[in-house]
């Protein structure tokens, strides 16, 4: 990080620093940890959040980002991580070439090795964070029943395409909504029942048209969820994943907020994290095999080097990725 932006993140000023150039991987001192490779990089948009402080753990100047990734180990002096293992980070990769995981950081890694089927990449976005994001909110949330009607903004992205398809499985009327036609053309793809693009399309007029909302997976705040608000059933839940639309700028300002009152409406704040060990099992169960066999289907943006990442941040911010945004820094 090179300065903390206030609004869209600059590449290259913002957001761009790989300190590992200062690593002799041959030589360096361990001091008990791993040294590791980066594969893969996820790019999510929480960082921007980290970015601005609005999350627990603002980045510090002059160190580079860190998220989501996965990782190859070349040297190790932990027990647990041998030369080869292949890791899953959990928010702490950093975004350099090569980087000493500490003893402490190496809590927040797991060895694994993908399940046939299932490409290393969509670790970081399927069958990962993302994935698992999906998830954990429908059920630990959206006491879900059959029949009744779901609306998922940015439901093309890695969070809500996973969640548009658990909905259909459970047997809800899906209504998503994406930015561009080629993410409609994808919902289309995923099966959801309504599928509009909410820049050419008035979402007041497809929810009053296809509603009310029993459940809805708020990945924007602002204007929608007040839209959302005006057009619920009565003890609509709404689990309130992220809001997006207020990352770069102003705050997503919510003004409808006494119809809750009236429609004994339940707000959730989720957050993945703390949901894992709850969930983790039956998501390897229920979800994993479906992925392996096709049954959900994941789309990926991917681009190629390190020094794409910080554009790929930005993309995401502004909406132009299609799909789990990956950054490819090395295939081996
Ligand atoms: P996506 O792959 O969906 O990419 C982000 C998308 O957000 C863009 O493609 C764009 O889609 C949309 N977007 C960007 N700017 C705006 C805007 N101003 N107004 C409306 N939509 C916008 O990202 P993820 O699936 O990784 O994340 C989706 C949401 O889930 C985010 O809000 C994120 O913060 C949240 N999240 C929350 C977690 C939690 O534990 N609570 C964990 C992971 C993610 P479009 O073209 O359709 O507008």
């Amino acid at each position: 990080v090179k300065e903390y932006p206030s609004g869209y993140p600059i590449p290259g000023r913002t957001t761009a620093y790989d300190t590992s150039a200062k690593i002799n991987t041959d030589s360096v001192s361990l001091n008990g940890g791993i040294l590791a490779k980066l594969l893969l990089i996820s790019v999510d948009p929480y960082l921007r959040g980290r970015l601005a402080g609005y999350t627990p753990s603002k980045f510090a100047l002059e160190e580079p980002l860190a998220g989501y990734g996965i990782v190859k180990v070349i040297r190790s002096e932990n027990d647990k991580f041998h030369p080869g293992d292949i890791l899953y980070g959990n928010g702490r990769i950093r975004h350099e070439e090569y980087s000493i995981i500490t003893k402490e950081e190496a809590e927040h890694v797991v060895a694994f090795k993908p399940v046939d089927g299932i490409p290393l990449s969509v670790y970081i976005g399927a069958a990962g964070m993302p994935g698992l994001t999906a998830f954990t909110g429908l059920k630990e949330y959206g006491n879900v029943k059959k029949g009744e009607t779901i609306f998922v903004s940015t439901a093309a992205g890695a969070v809500g395409s996973m969640v548009v398809q658990i909905a259909k499985k459970e047997g809800l009327k899906v209504i998503g909504s994406a930015g561009s036609e080629e993410k409609v053309k994808f919902l289309k793809e995923l099966g959801v029942d309504v599928a509009f693009n909410y820049k050419t399309t008035d979402t007041r007029e497809v929810l009053q048209k296809e509603g009310p909302i029993d459940i809805y997976w708020d990945n924007v705040g602002g204007d929608t969820l007040d839209a959302v608000l005006e057009n619920t059933n009565e003890h609509a839940r709404v689990i309130m994943c992220g809001a997006i639309s207020g990352y770069n700028g102003e705050p997503a300002i919510v003004k409808n907020l006494m119809y809750t009152i009236y429609k004994q409406t339940k707000l959730y704040g989720h957050l993945v994290g703390p949901l894992l060990s709850k969930y983790q099992e039956a998501f390897d169960k229920d979800v994993i095999p479906k992925l392996a066999d096709g049954t959900y289907k994941h789309r990926e943006d991917k681009v190629y080097g390190l020094d794409k990442a910080s554009q790929a941040l930005l993309d995401v911010l502004k909406g132009a990725n299609v799909g789990k945004s990956v950054v490819v820094v090395s295939e081996d």
